[in-house]
Protein backbone atom coordinates (compact mmCIF):
# COMPACT_ATOMS: atom_id res chain seq x y z
CA UNK A 1 0.00 0.00 0.00
CA UNK A 2 1.46 3.33 -1.06
CA UNK A 3 1.95 5.75 2.06
CA UNK A 4 -0.45 8.15 0.61
CA UNK A 5 -3.43 5.29 0.78
CA UNK A 6 -1.85 3.91 4.05
CA UNK A 7 -2.42 7.03 5.74
CA UNK A 8 -5.75 8.00 5.06
CA UNK A 9 -7.11 4.05 5.63
CA UNK A 10 -5.85 5.14 8.97
CA UNK A 11 -7.64 8.15 9.34
CA UNK A 12 -10.83 6.10 7.98
CA UNK A 13 -10.29 3.82 11.16
CA UNK A 14 -10.03 6.99 13.17
CA UNK A 15 -13.12 8.70 11.84
CA UNK A 16 -15.39 5.03 12.10
CA UNK A 17 -14.14 4.75 15.71
CA UNK A 18 -15.55 8.11 16.72
CA UNK A 19 -18.68 7.60 14.44
CA UNK A 20 -19.20 4.35 17.07
CA UNK A 21 -19.01 6.67 20.08
CA UNK A 22 -20.95 9.28 18.51
CA UNK A 23 -23.76 6.90 17.40
CA UNK A 24 -24.13 5.07 20.52
CA UNK A 25 -22.98 1.89 19.88
CA UNK A 26 -19.56 2.28 21.85
CA UNK A 27 -18.16 3.83 24.87
CA UNK A 28 -15.07 5.37 25.70
CA UNK A 29 -11.69 3.19 24.11
CA UNK A 30 -13.61 0.02 24.96
CA UNK A 31 -14.15 -0.91 20.89
CA UNK A 32 -11.53 -1.42 18.72
CA UNK A 33 -11.27 -1.47 15.34
CA UNK A 34 -8.75 -3.56 13.06
CA UNK A 35 -7.80 -3.63 8.99
CA UNK A 36 -6.25 -5.81 6.54
CA UNK A 37 -3.26 -4.20 5.30
CA UNK A 38 -1.31 -6.72 3.31
CA UNK A 39 0.52 -8.97 5.61
CA UNK A 40 -0.35 -6.54 8.80
CA UNK A 41 -2.99 -5.41 10.51
CA UNK A 42 -3.76 -1.83 10.81
CA UNK A 43 -5.26 -1.27 14.98
CA UNK A 44 -6.40 0.95 17.00
CA UNK A 45 -3.75 1.32 20.23
CA UNK A 46 -4.83 0.92 23.52
CA UNK A 47 -6.02 3.35 26.21
CA UNK A 48 -5.94 6.18 24.07
CA UNK A 49 -9.10 8.42 23.43
CA UNK A 50 -10.45 8.22 20.25
CA UNK A 51 -10.82 11.96 19.88
CA UNK A 52 -6.68 12.47 20.62
CA UNK A 53 -5.70 9.75 18.07
CA UNK A 54 -3.74 10.99 15.18
CA UNK A 55 -3.11 8.72 12.16
CA UNK A 56 0.68 7.80 12.97
CA UNK A 57 -0.75 6.17 16.75
CA UNK A 58 -2.15 3.67 15.20
CA UNK A 59 -0.36 -0.03 15.69
CA UNK A 60 0.93 -1.84 12.91
CA UNK A 61 0.92 -5.65 13.75
CA UNK A 62 2.21 -8.32 11.56
CA UNK A 63 -0.43 -11.13 10.98
CA UNK A 64 1.88 -14.00 12.11
CA UNK A 65 3.97 -12.84 14.60
CA UNK A 66 2.93 -10.81 18.00
CA UNK A 67 3.28 -6.93 18.00
CA UNK A 68 6.79 -5.40 18.74
CA UNK A 69 7.11 -5.05 22.28
CA UNK A 70 9.23 -1.35 21.94
CA UNK A 71 6.35 0.25 19.53
CA UNK A 72 5.70 3.74 20.58
CA UNK A 73 1.98 2.57 21.24
CA UNK A 74 0.74 -0.47 22.32
CA UNK A 75 -2.36 -2.30 19.93
CA UNK A 76 -5.78 -2.90 21.84
CA UNK A 77 -5.19 -5.57 24.73
CA UNK A 78 -7.52 -7.39 22.27
CA UNK A 79 -5.03 -7.89 19.06
CA UNK A 80 -5.47 -11.42 19.88
CA UNK A 81 -8.59 -12.18 18.36
CA UNK A 82 -8.26 -9.47 15.83
CA UNK A 83 -5.44 -10.94 14.13
CA UNK A 84 -7.00 -14.75 14.56
CA UNK A 85 -9.84 -13.51 12.41
CA UNK A 86 -8.62 -11.63 9.84
CA UNK A 87 -5.96 -15.08 9.68
CA UNK A 88 -9.19 -17.34 9.88
CA UNK A 89 -10.81 -15.53 7.14
CA UNK A 90 -8.92 -14.72 4.42
CA UNK A 91 -12.38 -12.88 2.62
CA UNK A 92 -12.87 -10.51 5.60
CA UNK A 93 -10.36 -7.35 5.89
CA UNK A 94 -12.28 -5.87 8.98
CA UNK A 95 -12.42 -6.37 12.46
CA UNK A 96 -15.14 -4.14 14.57
CA UNK A 97 -15.18 -4.92 18.39
CA UNK A 98 -17.79 -2.75 20.51
CA UNK A 99 -19.65 -3.13 23.78
CA UNK A 100 -23.35 -1.75 22.91
CA UNK A 101 -25.77 -1.79 25.64
CA UNK A 102 -28.52 -4.49 24.20
CA UNK A 103 -26.34 -6.94 22.36
CA UNK A 104 -24.14 -6.90 25.36
CA UNK A 105 -27.47 -7.14 27.79
CA UNK A 106 -27.88 -9.94 25.87
CA UNK A 107 -24.58 -11.28 26.42
CA UNK A 108 -25.15 -10.96 30.05
CA UNK A 109 -27.65 -13.46 30.20
CA UNK A 110 -25.35 -15.84 27.75
CA UNK A 111 -28.03 -16.11 24.81
CA UNK A 112 -27.16 -15.89 21.11
CA UNK A 113 -29.90 -13.81 18.94
CA UNK A 114 -32.02 -15.92 17.57
CA UNK A 115 -33.93 -15.93 13.89
CA UNK A 116 -35.89 -13.20 15.23
CA UNK A 117 -35.95 -11.24 12.28
CA UNK A 118 -35.07 -11.94 8.76
CA UNK A 119 -31.99 -9.09 9.35
CA UNK A 120 -30.29 -12.13 11.27
CA UNK A 121 -29.56 -13.14 7.89
CA UNK A 122 -26.64 -10.31 7.78
CA UNK A 123 -24.23 -12.27 9.91
CA UNK A 124 -24.52 -15.42 7.67
CA UNK A 125 -27.18 -17.89 9.18
CA UNK A 126 -29.85 -18.30 10.94
CA UNK A 127 -28.61 -17.09 14.74
CA UNK A 128 -25.80 -14.96 16.09
CA UNK A 129 -23.85 -17.07 18.23
CA UNK A 130 -22.35 -16.34 21.27
CA UNK A 131 -18.87 -17.27 22.54
CA UNK A 132 -18.42 -18.55 25.91
CA UNK A 133 -16.86 -16.19 28.74
CA UNK A 134 -13.16 -15.94 28.59
CA UNK A 135 -10.61 -13.14 30.16
CA UNK A 136 -10.53 -10.33 27.59
CA UNK A 137 -7.06 -9.95 25.49
CA UNK A 138 -6.60 -13.75 25.84
CA UNK A 139 -5.65 -16.79 23.35
CA UNK A 140 -8.59 -18.85 24.81
CA UNK A 141 -11.00 -15.39 23.75
CA UNK A 142 -9.41 -15.85 20.26
CA UNK A 143 -9.84 -19.24 20.23
CA UNK A 144 -13.36 -19.14 21.01
CA UNK A 145 -14.32 -16.39 18.82
CA UNK A 146 -12.57 -17.51 15.57
CA UNK A 147 -14.97 -20.88 16.43
CA UNK A 148 -17.75 -19.27 16.54
CA UNK A 149 -17.30 -17.21 13.69
CA UNK A 150 -16.33 -19.85 11.19
CA UNK A 151 -19.38 -19.55 9.25
CA UNK A 152 -20.90 -15.70 10.93
CA UNK A 153 -20.00 -12.32 10.41
CA UNK A 154 -20.86 -11.53 13.81
CA UNK A 155 -21.02 -12.78 17.27
CA UNK A 156 -22.07 -12.24 20.96
CA UNK A 157 -19.38 -12.40 23.73
CA UNK A 158 -20.26 -14.03 26.83
CA UNK A 159 -20.41 -10.73 29.83
CA UNK A 160 -18.55 -8.74 27.26
CA UNK A 161 -19.77 -7.23 23.98
CA UNK A 162 -20.01 -8.61 19.76
CA UNK A 163 -17.44 -8.64 17.15
CA UNK A 164 -18.32 -7.66 13.46
CA UNK A 165 -16.23 -8.35 10.21
CA UNK A 166 -16.74 -7.19 7.00
CA UNK A 167 -14.75 -7.13 3.45
CA UNK A 168 -14.81 -3.56 4.09
CA UNK A 169 -15.03 -0.38 7.07
CA UNK A 170 -18.66 0.18 5.78
CA UNK A 171 -19.66 -3.30 5.93
CA UNK A 172 -18.19 -4.45 9.52
CA UNK A 173 -19.43 -1.55 10.99
CA UNK A 174 -23.16 -1.71 9.58
CA UNK A 175 -23.09 -4.80 10.78
CA UNK A 176 -22.21 -3.83 14.19
CA UNK A 177 -25.03 -1.22 14.01
CA UNK A 178 -27.79 -3.81 12.66
CA UNK A 179 -26.62 -5.97 15.32
CA UNK A 180 -27.81 -3.27 18.21
CA UNK A 181 -30.55 -3.08 16.48
CA UNK A 182 -31.30 -6.27 15.94
CA UNK A 183 -30.74 -6.67 19.60
CA UNK A 184 -32.82 -4.05 20.95
CA UNK A 185 -35.66 -5.24 18.89
CA UNK A 186 -35.39 -9.04 20.26
CA UNK A 187 -35.57 -7.73 24.29
CA UNK A 188 -38.59 -5.50 23.17
CA UNK A 189 -40.57 -8.30 21.84
CA UNK A 190 -39.42 -9.92 24.63
CA UNK A 191 -40.77 -7.89 27.09
CA UNK A 192 -44.16 -8.10 25.61
CA UNK A 193 -44.75 -11.67 24.60
CA UNK A 194 -42.98 -14.30 23.15
CA UNK A 195 -41.28 -13.53 20.12
CA UNK A 196 -42.06 -15.69 16.93
CA UNK A 197 -38.68 -17.24 15.46
CA UNK A 198 -38.30 -17.69 11.83
CA UNK A 199 -38.27 -21.45 10.66
CA UNK A 200 -34.39 -22.56 9.62
CA UNK A 201 -36.38 -23.21 5.66
CA UNK A 202 -37.38 -19.61 5.69
CA UNK A 203 -34.11 -18.09 7.24
CA UNK A 204 -31.90 -20.48 4.20
CA UNK A 205 -34.37 -18.85 2.01
CA UNK A 206 -33.52 -15.11 3.16
CA UNK A 207 -29.63 -16.48 3.21
CA UNK A 208 -29.81 -17.33 -0.28
CA UNK A 209 -31.91 -14.34 -1.45
CA UNK A 210 -29.14 -12.28 0.46
CA UNK A 211 -26.33 -12.07 -1.74
CA UNK A 212 -23.91 -9.18 -0.98
CA UNK A 213 -26.69 -6.81 0.37
CA UNK A 214 -25.24 -4.07 2.39
CA UNK A 215 -23.47 -1.08 1.90
CA UNK A 216 -20.13 -0.75 -0.33
CA UNK A 217 -17.47 1.66 0.08
ZN1 LIG B 1 -14.15 -5.42 24.73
Amino acid sequence: MNPDSEDALRQSIIDSCLWMNTSGLNQGTSGNISVRCGDHMIITPSGIPYDQLHPDMLCCVPLNADPNPVARNRPSSEWRFHQALLNAKPDQSVVVHAHPAHVTAIAVQRRSIPACHYMIAAFGGDDVPLVDYALFGSSELAELVTKAMAERSGCLMANHGAITTGNSLARALWRMEELENLARVYLLAQSCGTPKILSNAEMAEVVEAFGDYGPTD
